[in-house]
């Protein structure tokens, strides 16, 4: 297993554990999104909490038209690592916080264009110092309620933006006609990886409630959630659902999708260190579940190593677990066709969106290093990290 038959990058140099992303994966997946822009004329912004690898900040700013943030820091970052890196193409940097902070607001009116408020009191709020910035400065914002549909078909309780009690967005029952005055926009934000059907579903609500209050507004923000770049999404249904409200409303269309933008471009490789036996064999890796991808924990989900299947579907069956004292990070069960040594490399798939940005350093675990792959360079590590990295968190 060292030397790697799953990948046609050369990865015997490589520290682990490591995230290594893919250009070649990424460009492909950017090119599916500007496809759809092509054809609708809608607006695409990274959501940053799913990706934040900067370093591909510039050639994301490429095909798409910004970022999108859920605070102060990573607007920074979008603004900083996106929108200022251009010069000619003017990219937007929009933010959506549920609770503005008066002590953030005035660095959030520096550097974002787009602004979503989560109910009419913060829109009330903040509304006099957006519309001083404007007058002081002259640059434009634009800013955007978010609404709640109260229809979702996501079934994870901890994912479902729209299910009973959310805190996000305004229901139509709490609605203030009167109180629209200055805004340009409605935000929703219902999916999670999902198809355009589910999308489409969403949409005949969304305009059901809030479709009126569209006419005479200059955007609209679908939100992410929207897994266009996976094999089976019927991306014609999405352009269709995009053109209508284009169409419908005279209205710039908006989506904001994070793991779209990442889905499978990126690795975790990961060393095996020790094996031992506690009734079952099982593999000591130098990757946590608990600090190195949380989700597998938390979603909880079954994260895909390359060779290996299902417990007992090959000849040999390893428990794989983290270097944490926490007895629960556990990978999970997996077989393999040969034996497993120490010293050999496993390799987790689809690892680029919403790990990296989940990583912490719980137990003082180090974080993964980030390597990337281009064409250009071939194999590069772009960061690694020290023991200052877990002592500054710390006091
Ligand atoms: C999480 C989130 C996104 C991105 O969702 P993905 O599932 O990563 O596409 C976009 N907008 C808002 C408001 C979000 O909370």
């Amino acid at each position: 297993m060292a030397k790697n038959k799953y990948i046609d990058i050369d990865i015997t140099n490589l520290p682990t554990p490591s995230f290594l992303v893919d250009e070649r994966l990424l460009k492909r997946n950017l090119k599916i999104l500007k496809d759809v822009k092509d054809r609708t004329g809608c607006k695409i912004l990274l959501a940053q909490k799913g990706f934040s690898m900067f370093y591909f900040y510039p050639l994301i700013g490429h095909y798409l038209d910004g970022t999108t943030a859920s605070s102060l820091f990573e607007a920074k970052l979008g603004y900083e690592e996106m929108e200022k890196k251009f010069t000619k193409k003017k990219l937007e940097t929009h933010i959506f916080n549920p609770s503005y902070r008066d002590d953030e607001f005035d660095e959030i009116l520096d550097i974002t264009n787009h602004i979503v408020f989560n109910s009419f009191a913060q829109w009330n709020k903040f509304k006099g110092r957006v519309q001083e910035k404007i007058k002081a400065t002259g640059k434009h914002i634009s800013c955007g309620l978010r609404v709640n549909p109260e229809f979702s078909e996501v079934e994870t309780e901890i994912y479902n933006p729209a299910g009973r009690y959310s805190r996000f967005g305004v229901t139509i029952e709490n609605f203030k006609e009167d109180e629209l005055e200055g805004l340009e926009g409605l935000h929703f934000h219902a999916l999670c990886e999902q198809n355009s059907d589910a999308l489409e579903n969403v949409l005949k609500v969304f305009e059901e409630k809030f479709g009126k209050y569209l006419h005479g507004m200059k955007w609209v923000n679908f939100g992410g959630g929207h897994h266009v770049t996976r094999k089976d999404y019927d991306v014609e249904k999405l352009i269709k659902c995009i053109n209508h409200i284009k169409e419908t409303y005279n209205v710039q269309v908006y989506l904001e999708p994070g793991e779209a933008v990442a889905l499978n471009t990126g690795f975790l490789v990961s060393e095996v260190l020790d094996i031992t036996k506690n009734e079952m064999d099982i593999l000591l890796l130098d990757t946590s579940a608990s600090c190195h991808m949380p989700d597998v924990i938390e979603m909880p989900y079954r994260p895909f190593i390359f060779g290996s299947g299902l417990p007992n579907e090959k000849k040999y069956t390893y428990r794989l677990g983290g270097p944490t004292c926490l007895a629960g990070d556990i990978v999970g069960d997996y077989s393999f066709d040969e034996p497993v040594k120490v010293g050999d490399k496993l390799i987790f798939t689809d690892m680029a969106h919403y790990s990296m940005v989940k990583t912490n350093t719980f137990n003082g675990i180090n974080l993964p290093s980030i390597a990337v792959y281009t064409e250009k360079d071939g194999l590069k590590v772009i960061r690694t990290f020290k023991y200052e990295d877990f002592k500054n968190r710390l006091s």
